[in-house]
C-alpha cells in the first residue's frame, strides 16, 4: 500500500501511540497483544500489519489446523521452532496443546515482538519450555542446526512469501522432520501477478479458474525443488486453504536418489487451455495446441503433480479431532478432513471451477455436489475442497468433467 495513504489512514483513525496490551485467549493459551481496537481501517476491519507486533485473530484457523496436524505426526519429545513468531502464539500453542511436543523456540527479528514473546511465555508459565529468540529466522535455523539442536518441526509463517526461509528450513530440520509453511502472497503464487510469482517461485504462471489450488501446487513444487538442491526430498502430509493464505505441512527426508525419484515422479506441469478449460497434469510440457479446441495451449509449472495429503495422517487427524473440540475451528477442521480423505484415497486430482467452467461452456452453473456425484457414478474419484467452495477435483478426464457439468446443469 502507498505509504502516504497508510499514514493518512493511521492518522484519521486517531491512533497516536501504539496502544496498550490487552489479554485474550486462543486455544488453550493466554496472550498479550496490542489492543486490536486501535488498528482499525476506516471500514472497521482490524489491520494486523499496523500493530507494532503482528497478531491476526482471523488466522486462528491456520493455527488450529497446525496444532491438529503437529499433534498427529506421531512425534515424541519433539522440539518445534516457530521461526517467525510475532507474539509467540504458535510456539505457545504447540507446547501447550500439541501431542508429543515438549520444547519450542519462538523467534522474531523484531525486538518488540521478542519482548512480547517473553511476556507471553511468563503469562503462561512456560519458562524453560518455550524459549524466546530475537534474530533473523535464517540465522536462527543455521545456528540451531550447527549447535546440534534436533528440530522435529519448523513452522514458517511469514507475512507474504515463505521463499526466503525454505532453504534454511529444509537444511535445519532433522531427517524425517516436518515443515509447516504458510504463503499469503496468493496473487503471485496463483498467476494473478505472473512476473512476481515467476521470479519468486521459479516457474511459469498463468491465471487459471482454480487460483488457490494452483498456488498450493506451485508452492509445494518450489519446496520440493529447494529440498532437492540439498539432496533432500519431501512428502506432503496436509494442507489448508484460507481466505487469504495457504498452508502446507510436509516431511523432509534425506537422500539424493530419493530426491531424484521425487523430482521425476511428483514435479511437473499443468497443461491449461484458457479457451475451453482443458487441463491435465504432465511430467513434461510437450504440446502447443489444445487437443480439445485447437487454441494455443498454455501451462503452469514446474509444480507438484502428486498427492498433497497423506491418507494415514488424515485418518489419524480425524480420530484425534474430538480431543480438539475446544478449538474455535473444530467444525471447519472436520469438514476439511472429510474432503481430504477423498483426496488422500485417490492421489492427485485435477481441479476445475464449476462456475467458471459453466460460463465457458455456456450452461447454467449446477450444484457442485451434483457434479461430484456424477463423476463418482462414472467410476472416477471426485471431491470438493475446503476453502475453494466452487471447485471440484477429479482423476477423470476433461471429457468426463464436461459431461457431468452439462448433465448436472440440466437436472
Ligand atoms: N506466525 C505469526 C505471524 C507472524 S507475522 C502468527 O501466527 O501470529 C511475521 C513475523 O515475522 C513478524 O512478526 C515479523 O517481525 C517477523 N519477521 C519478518 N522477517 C523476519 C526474519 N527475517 N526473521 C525473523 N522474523 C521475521
Amino acid at each position: 500500500m502507498n505509504i502516504f495513504l497508510l499514514m493518512i489512514q493511521y492518522w484519521s483513525v486517531g491512533v497516536s501511540s501504539p496502544g496498550e496490551l490487552v489479554e485474550l485467549n486462543e486455544g488453550k493459551v493466554r496472550l498479550l497483544v496490542y489492543d486490536l481496537s486501535r488498528f482499525l481501517r476506516p471500514d472497521g476491519v482490524y489491520e494486523p500489519a499496523w500493530s507494532p507486533v503482528f497478531y491476526n485473530p482471523a488466522a486462528v484457523f491456520s493455527r488450529d489446523f497446525s496444532v491438529l496436524v503437529v499433534s498427529t505426526l506421531e512425534l515424541r519429545n519433539a522440539t518445534v521452532l516457530d521461526a517467525l513468531s510475532g507474539c509467540g502464539v504458535r510456539a505457545l500453542r504447540y507446547c501447550v496443546e500439541a501431542t508429543g511436543v515438549v520444547k519450542c523456540f519462538a523467534n522474531d527479528i523484531d525486538e518488540r515482538a521478542y519482548d512480547l514473546i517473553a511476556k507471553n511465555v511468563s503469562l503462561n508459565k512456560l519458562q524453560g519450555v518455550v524459549e524466546a529468540l530475537n534474530d533473523d529466522a535464517n540465522v536462527v535455523m543455521y545456528r540451531l542446526k550447527k549447535s546440534g539442536v534436533k528440530l522435529d518441526v519448523i513452522d514458517v509463517d511469514p507475512y507474504g512469501s515463505p521463499t526466503p526461509f525454505l532453504r534454511a528450513a529444509s537444511w535445519a530440520v532433522r531427517s524425517g522432520g516436518f515443515l509447516g509453511v504458510t504463503a499469503t502472497d496468493l496473487a503471485s503464487l496463483s498467476g494473478a501477478r505472473p512476473w512476481a510469482g515467476s521470479r519468486r517461485y521459479w516457474c511459469h504462471l498463468i491465471l487459471t479458474d482454480v487460483p488457490k489450488l494452483v498456488a498450493l501446487r506451485v508452492l509445494v513444487g518450489y519446496a520440493a525443488r529447494v529440498a532437492s538442491e540439498l539432496d533432500r526430498f519431501i512428502e506432503p502430509v496436509a494442507y489448508a486453504i484460507g481466505s487469504y493464505f495457504i498452508r502446507v505441512f510436509y516431511r523432509v527426508g534425506r537422500g539424493a536418489t530419493a530426491a531424484d525419484a521425487m523430482l521425476s515422479k511428483s514435479v511437473g506441469y499443468l497443461k491449461y487451455c484458457s479457451v475451453c478449460g482443458f487441463r491435465e497434469y504432465a511430467h513434461w510440457f510437450d504440446e502447443v495446441t489444445c487437443r480439445v479446441c485447437g487454441s494455443r495451449l498454455d501451462y503452469v509449472g514446474p509444480m507438484w503433480i502428486d498427492r498433497l495429503v497423506s491418507r494415514e495422517h488424515v485418518l489419524r487427524a480425524r480420530e484425534a479431532l474430538p480431543s480438539f473440540s475446544y478449538m474455535s475451528s473444530a467444525s471447519k477442521l472436520s469438514k476439511l478432513l472429510e474432503y481430504q480423505l477423498f483426496e488422500a484415497e485417490s492421489g492427485a486430482l485435477v481441479p476445475y471451477d464449476v462456475v467458471q467452467m459453466a460460463r465457458r461452456l455456456k450452461v447454467n452453473a449446477p450444484r457442485v455436489e451434483e457434479v461430484v456425484e456424477c463423476l463418482k457414478s462414472l467410476g472416477y474419484s471426485a471431491t470438493r475442497y475446503y476453502g475453494a467452495p466452487t471447485a471440484v477435483g477429479t482423476n477423470g478426464p476433461y471429457s468426463a468433467f464436461v459431461d457431468c457439468l452439462k448433465k448436472s446443469s440440466l437436472s
